[in-house]
């Protein structure tokens, strides 16, 4: 089953640790044995064999880097005092995926228009023995836009999907940081829909999200992001309350689910056991949005892979990327149909896509 990923760090991996994407995630571990890589990010779950043996057709890849009072170590090379520095750091990301595009053309293609996605869908449809991976740019976190009538340059570099805070920031609450859409947070939104721009409502306090969807009228979504209403006594504003998932499904958004350990299980955390969490508790996850849906239009996976945790704090079942297969019998076994499956796949992402890119 072709599957979609709604996020993932690779830019940030790329420039941090020289992770090279073009090889298998098993060469990538092989390449960091012996370093300390795997204590502050974990061991990859990610690599070009593995996305085909995945089927991972398109990606949501963005452009991270955090505020300096986040900073997590001297190796913590993506952070900024200021937006003049946010944007050199955005800039040298987007950098990094025309040059992995330039460098490994029959491995990853750049999509930024619905022609881009067409082509990349059809390259699919053919009998194969490998298929392009197609990346297409989200900005996480807005720090980089000084002024909000930069956007436009942002969407002329490829960006098409945009979250306006991951921790707090000028426009908005965020990750643990709370706080309402400032008047500049305003003021953003309105040039991000008049230009076309996805909004990534991930990462942002709830209160700014209400107000976030009261004005925008563009498409919204969150690219990853779990359901609070199964993370009871999880003390954080990064879940989605069903409040919210009620208002994204309204507005036929999707939401990214995270197969991260810390944000599947309540109490699970950095150092346990990755034996204590299945699939399963993925699936559930998925099936909480599917049934205040009633329908299962609005949930794809948005797997988060390597942004921040690695192997040891994913489900189980999960060796790399390519193990998310392993979903589909188990949204079966739950009475899922196979059109279900496809929709969470790959279907739901898609319309998506096809709503934004122009
Ligand atoms: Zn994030």
């Amino acid at each position: 089953m072709i599957l979609v990923d709604g996020h993932e760090d690779l830019a940030w991996n790329m420039l941090t640790f020289q992770r090279d994407y073009s090889r298998s995630a098993v060469e990538i571990r092989q390449s960091e044995a012996g370093s300390s890589i795997w204590q502050w990010n974990g061991d990859t779950l990610l690599g070009w064999e593995e996305y085909q043996r995945g089927q991972v057709m398109l990606i949501f890849a963005t452009l991270f880097a955090a505020p300096m009072r986040k900073k997590l170590g001297d190796w913590d090379t993506q952070c900024y005092a200021d937006s003049r520095q946010a944007k050199k750091l955005y800039r040298a990301q987007v950098d990094a995926y025309s040059k992995l595009v330039e460098q490994n053309p029959q491995k990853f293609t750049l999509i930024q228009t619905k022609d881009d996605l067409d082509r990349l869908q059809t390259e699919w449809q053919q009998a194969k023995d490998s298929h392009l991976v197609g990346l297409l740019i989200l900005m996480e976190g807005a720090e980089a836009i000084e002024h909000p009538r930069e956007v436009e340059t942002w969407w002329d570099l490829g960006v098409r999907i945009l979250g306006p805070a991951w921790a707090g920031n000028a426009f908005c609450g965020g990750t643990n940081e709370p706080g309402r859409l400032t008047r500049l947070g305003e003021q953003l939104l309105e040039t991000m829909a008049s230009v076309g721009f996805a909004l990534d409502l991930s990462h942002m306090d709830e209160p700014a999200v209400l107000q976030a969807l009261d004005q925008y009228d563009g498409v919204v979504l969150a690219t990853h992001a779990n359901a609070k209403a199964l993370l009871r006594g999880v003390e954080s504003n990064r879940h989605l309350s069903d409040r919210i998932i009620h208002r994204l499904i309204e507005r036929d958004g999707v939401i990214g689910v995270i197969p991260y350990n810390a944000f599947l299980k309540a109490g699970w955390r950095e150092g346990d056991r990755r034996e204590e969490v299945s699939l399963l508790d993925l699936v559930a996850h998925i099936d909480h949005i599917c049934q205040l849906a009633g329908d299962s239009l609005h949930v794809g996976i948005g797997s988060d892979f390597d942004g921040g945790f690695g192997w040891q704090s994913v489900p189980v079942e999960i060796n790399t990327i390519a193990d998310l297969q392993q979903l589909a019998p188990l949204l079966s076994e739950r009475g899922y149909s196979n059109q279900d499956i496809a929709n969470i796949f790959n279907g739901n992402w898609l319309r998506c896509c096809h709503r934004f890119l122009t």
